[in-house]
């Protein structure tokens, strides 16, 4: 390798719809202020600005039923069928060509019963728990169905929340079925762990057998964006404050520096609610911060990939990425 890959998780984003309102447990932010409960247009092309920008990389969910209250495909009461048309045409044409494109499961809320269409009473986390991958193979092929309907390439799954971490190795079985299913793919990713303030913090190959292998592309790095939601601070010293947590001016200071020094790929991860910043965009505002000093910084030796490529490269050697062991 000749590169230092660097990579950008992107959670929860949706059509129109604000996911992180769906689930939150409080809907006012930390300081009081009503959660807003819809998200427009503009700000994925505000994102798609960032992004091109500094040749941002990495990976990009899109929630396919998001909260329950439609799909990406017949539409979602409550907004025009023309404006999920228009945000997943410039999904399909601005961000597909650098972000790997994934399905956060159905709704990212309440687990649906497949059979009925019907919404469960728990949400999706607490029904995967208990699933086998003859349950959760199903569960999953739905949710790339969708994405394929849309027309929108899938090339891996996020698990919303820890969706399937007490039944790990069932889920990886099934989403290597369900890729294999729906798009006939041998080869996918998933992001469902982080690996945080450990040396070598490395994706891995998850499974590999019969000519079929997953990787888990864990994030390596905290959302230090998170905390704009809470705060109506939009001011060029707080932005820079929030860039510091990852990586200072000089370059000298922050997780990114100490992940590379750890010999790990800094693999960044950012939330839709935590860079619209409840309608502030401030979290936003501390990404395009954060690609500036990784690019002046780290210039010629990063290299932004997707996940997919990352994917790619790992499984070039698989030998050299063994999962890490988990207690
Ligand atoms: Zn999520």
């Amino acid at each position: 390798m000749d590169k230092l890959p660097v990579s950008l998780i992107i959670d929860d984003p949706a059509p129109r719809v604000f996911v992180y309102y769906e689930h939150a447990e409080k809907r006012t932010t930390e300081d009081g202020r009503p959660l807003l409960n819809e998200v427009p247009n503009q700000f994925l092309l505000d994102f798609c600005n960032v992004a091109e920008r500094f040749g941002l990389r990495g990976k990009f969910s899109v929630v396919p039923v998001p909260g329950g209250r439609g799909d990406i495909v017949n539409g979602i009461p409550g907004f025009p069928l023309e404006e999920i048309r228009e945000w997943l045409d410039i999904v399909r044409t601005r961000v597909a060509c650098r972000f790997s494109l994934c399905p956060e499961m159905l709704t990212h809320a309440r687990a649906v019963d497949l059979a009925s269409g019907a919404l469960l009473a728990m949400n999706e986390n607490a029904w995967a728990r208990t699933q086998t991958a003859a349950t959760l193979t199903p569960y999953i092929a739905r949710a790339l169905s969708l994405l394929r309907q849309a027309g929108l390439p899938a090339t891996g799954v996020t698990s919303p929340w820890d969706f399937g971490i007490e039944v790990e190795d069932e889920y990886v079985k099934a989403i290597s079925a369900a890729f294999y299913q729906v798009y006939g793919l041998k080869d996918c990713w998933y992001f469902l762990r982080a690996r945080r303030g450990v040396p070598n913090a490395l994706p891995w190959v998850a499974l590999n057998r019969d000519g079929r292998r997953v990787v888990s592309v864990p994030a390596t790095a905290a959302d230090h964006f998170w905390q704009s939601m809470n705060t109506t601070d939009t001011s060029p010293e707080y932005v820079s404050s929030i860039a510091d947590e990852l990586i200072t001016e000089d370059g000298t200071a922050g997780e990114i520096p100490d992940i590379i020094a750890g010999g790990g790929w800094p693999i960044l991860i950012a939330h839709w609610q935590s860079l619209f910043s409840n309608g502030l965009g401030t979290g936003l505002k501390a990404l395009a911060e954060v690609a500036r000093r990784i690019e002046k910084n780290l210039g010629e030796r990063a290299q932004w990939m997707s996940s997919e490529e990352i994917m790619k490269l790992v499984l070039e050697d698989p030998e050299r990425y063994p999962a890490p062991a988990f207690k």
